[in-house]
């Protein structure tokens, strides 16, 4: 393992982390906290956190403008949304940037990240079409009398999305939210609200009517304005199980719809028929991807049979050679996590596995960046013998440590696979349809990979998950997103005259 730091320049002079309101920029007053960098913890910026006043003044704005937006046609909305695309493009490496820094990924998966984002706004651009389907008309349901179902938008939708992905999970909800014809308010994370400034910034160059899309920064209280406001429709949520439940719950009780995304525990089995050479660095991919900070990341790996003592020593091996570094640096596969406190919870749940019988074949824990050794930086951890019992078996790591273990049959592995609370996604590494076929029939994970580690749908297919892992019955992207956003009316017509 080495440490890449070359060429990274850290920003010195913090900005103000600014709301987006009513079609303009606004700052707003009150107690600011540092937005930090997790490598070099210098402070990037400041943020307000937005009060419920203000809140309400975003709510009122995004309300006065659906009435005009509802009436923009589709097609006219859906131009929009191209030139959106336009502005992003060109932004795309300063998002990509600015996301690697405030959060630590490394810059290629940050691209990656702008580029699942900006295919929603590519999918919602077809609005159109999308409105199309769920509604229609039937003739004569009876004797002259035609019946017809049309899809109208809410009103105002919120999002409060996690720190994990800051510019692709705001593109989840913002296109097919606005491009339905509802007017927008994102809240991002606060610990990384700077992609989504530079986000807005192409918001603002497409020039949407006043008051159609809106950015509002903040925590916990923004969140509950939101949530408690009464002019809001519906929310989306991503982030923590506890918190899902909470916003589910809370805006459920309000009267809102909700889709609410939550945390994950995602097991990856791999098989004696798996292609080890192809499956070993996708099973590295994602768990130490993100560093491991991944709703989609595989971080308990069961080896069946007699592909284990192979599948062991090439991941030993293949973990080993990851590079820790700042996420800036082309070089670097593992960045910081994104707190102290982040990685300290991680450093206790690898202490706990062991104290619990787990064996440390691989422990990186205590890795030291030589020009910033105050960064939130971690080593790879490599665990073996995790069995169900184990609080590492399930509960959600969010850190760079993979867990092996072993079953002598495909039945043992998807029993454990099963034995968790969550249910986002699963991955098996096989050759035979057979037990692909069994994987994807038993394992209750909304997105199940075959031989695909990191499982994540594009924008024209729902985003799966079940269990803790989401509350709620419509999805994220997709026709879900479609359904989620407007409300199908029915109109049952005849005519006297
Ligand atoms: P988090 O739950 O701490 O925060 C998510 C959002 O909720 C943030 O905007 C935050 O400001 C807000 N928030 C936090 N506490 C709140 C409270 N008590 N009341 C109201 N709002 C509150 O999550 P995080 O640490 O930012 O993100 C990591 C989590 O997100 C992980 O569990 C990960 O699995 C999950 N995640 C899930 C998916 C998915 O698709 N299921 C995708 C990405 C991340």
């Amino acid at each position: 393992m080495t440490s890449q730091h070359e060429e990274v320049v850290a920003t010195t002079t913090p900005d103000t982390v600014r709301n987006y309101v009513g079609g303009g920029w606004t700052t707003i007053d009150g107690e600011t906290h540092p937005v930090v960098d997790p490598a070099t913890v210098e402070d990037l910026a400041e943020i307000t956190y937005t009060s419920a006043d203000d809140v309400d003044a975003a709510v009122g704005t995004a309300h006065e403008a659906f009435e005009e937006w509802r009436r923009t046609p589709p097609v006219e909305r859906s131009q929009y949304l191209f030139d959106l695309k336009g502005e992003l493009e060109a932004r795309a490496d300063d998002i990509a940037e600015a996301l690697s820094r405030e959060h630590g990924k490394t810059v290629g998966e940050a691209r990656g990240e702008v580029r699942r984002g900006i295919e929603n706004v590519e999918v919602a651009a077809g609005i159109p079409n999308m409105l199309r389907e769920g509604s229609g008309i039937v003739e004569d349901v009876a004797s002259g009398m035609d019946e017809s179902a049309v899809r109208q938008p809410l009103g105002v939708f919120a999002a409060v999305v996690p720190f994990n992905f800051p510019a692709m999970i705001p593109l989840w909800f913002l296109p097919y939210a606005v491009a339905t014809g509802n007017t927008f308010i994102l809240k991002p994370s606060e610990r990384v609200p700077l992609s989504s400034q530079l986000i807005f910034e192409a918001v603002d160059a497409v020039d949407f009517p006043d008051g159609v899309v809106n950015l509002v920064n903040g925590g916990k209280e923004t969140v509950t304005a939101l949530l408690e406001h009464e002019d809001i429709e519906g929310i989306s949520f991503v982030g923590s199980s506890s918190v899902a439940r909470h916003v589910y719950e809370t805006a459920a009780t309000s009267g809102k719809r909700v889709q609410a995304q939550g945390g994950a525990k995602n097991y990856a089995v791999v098989t004696e028929s798996a292609v080890l050479d192809r499956a070993v660095p996708n099973v590295l991919g994602s768990v130490y991807g993100n560093a491991g900070q991944r709703c989609l990341a595989n971080d308990v790996v069961v080896g069946v049979g007699d592909v284990y003592d192979d599948l062991r020593e090439r991941l030993v091996e293949g973990a080993e050679d990851l590079t820790v570094g700042v996420g800036l640096d082309e070089e670097t596969d593992i960045g910081p996590v994104i707190t102290p406190e982040s990685r300290d919870r991680i450093d206790e749940m690898v202490d706990e596995a062991v104290a619990e019988g787990a064996e440390l074949v691989l422990d990186e824990r205590d890795f030291e960046h030589p020009e910033y050794p105050e960064g939130n930086f971690m080593g790879p951890v490599l665990l073996e013998g995790v069995t169900s019992e184990m609080a590492i078996a399930q509960e959600e790591i969010f850190g760079p440590v993979l867990c092996l273990a072993s079953t002598d049959d495909l039945e043992g592995a998807i029993e454990m696979v099963n034995a968790t609370d969550y249910g986002n996604a699963s991955t098996i590494y096989t050759e035979r349809g057979g037990e692909a076929r069994q994987y994807r029939y038993e394992v209750d994970a909304g997105n199940i990979g075959v031989n695909v580690g990191v499982c994540a749908p594009m924008g024209f297919f729902h985003f799966g998950g079940r269990k803790a892992s989401f509350f709620g019955d419509l999805h994220a992207q997709g026709e879900d997103a479609i359904d989620f956003y407007t409300e199908k009316t029915i109109e049952i017509e005849r005519w006297f005259s």
